[in-house]
């Protein structure tokens, strides 16, 4: 290795010293100015950093799937506004730290788009975390019981959007509740975030089980959010049929 490209490596300019020998040739049989040459190095070690950002941001967001937006059939939900899913899929709510509530029954691909809207905003280079809310409960409660719920929702707050997904399917207990509450208040008008359910804004209070609590997580989740109602058949139910039948 020579000395260039040792001190490349100690630089850690991975993709220049991948390709400078090659750009080398090219610039000379090109008669590229020096200054094409440089700029060519720079913009291939900042493309490959920017990539590998990306992925990082995917894999610490710790989505259960890939889903993409690209693959979501809108055709089979009239009722749901393409055009308000791409808006947002621009990342501009993460920014206004506006909440983003995705309501409806089982099937209708309110997971898939919480998971499309999360890749969007990694690829955006934003810090992203999906939790099941029933893990978000668990793990709250571990922290709490570790005497280190301070430092987990100072950690949460470094996020720039957090994805809780199906509230509503399990009843929570009283403690469940009271932690999911501090969650939302730590986030609230600081981090975006996408909540997905299946439960009626009125039927929240039976599940959450206190009143005054649920209405003031009400009060916080729907504050300047975007609501997206599912309507319609289970999207697996239906493919099921077509594929069978
Ligand atoms: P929900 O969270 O509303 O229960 P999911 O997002 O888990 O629904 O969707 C169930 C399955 O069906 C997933 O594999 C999802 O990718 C797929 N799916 C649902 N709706 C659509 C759709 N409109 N286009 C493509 N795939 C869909
Ligand atoms: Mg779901």
């Amino acid at each position: 290795m020579t000395s260039l490209e040792a001190q490349l490596k100690q630089l850690r300019l991975t993709a220049i010293l991948q390709t400078y020998q090659d750009t080398a040739r090219q610039a000379t049989q090109e008669g590229w100015p020096y200054e094409t040459y440089l700029a060519t190095l720079v913009q291939g070690e900042a493309d490959r950093r920017q990539r590998n950002r990306r992925q990082r941001r995917i894999k610490e967001a710790h989505f259960p799937l890939r889903k993409e937006l690209a693959d979501f059939d809108f055709a089979a939900l009239p009722h749901l506004n393409r055009q308000q899913v791409m808006t947002l899929a621009q990342g501009d709510y993460i920014a206004r730290a506006e909440p983003v509530i995705l309501l409806g029954n089982p099937g209708l691909g309110k997971t898939h788009i919480a998971i499309g809207l999360g890749l969007a905003a990694c690829r955006q280079d934003h810090r992203v975390r999906f939790y099941p809310v029933t893990a978000l409960i668990n793990a709250l409660q571990q922290a709490q019981e570790a005497h280190q719920l301070p430092r987990f929702l100072e950690k949460a707050q470094r996020h720039q959007l957090i994805i809780l997904d199906e509230l509503g399917y399990v009843p929570f207990s009283a403690t469940g509740a009271q932690l999911l509450f501090q969650f939302c208040a730590a986030l609230s008008e600081r981090v975006a975030c996408i909540v997905t359910t299946n439960l009626p804004f009125g039927e929240w209070v039976r599940v959450l089980g206190e009143e005054r609590l649920t209405n003031a997580l009400l009060d916080r989740l729907t504050f300047r959010s975007h609501i997206l109602t599912f309507q319609g058949e289970s999207y697996r139910f239906r493919y099921q049929q077509q594929h069978t039948s």
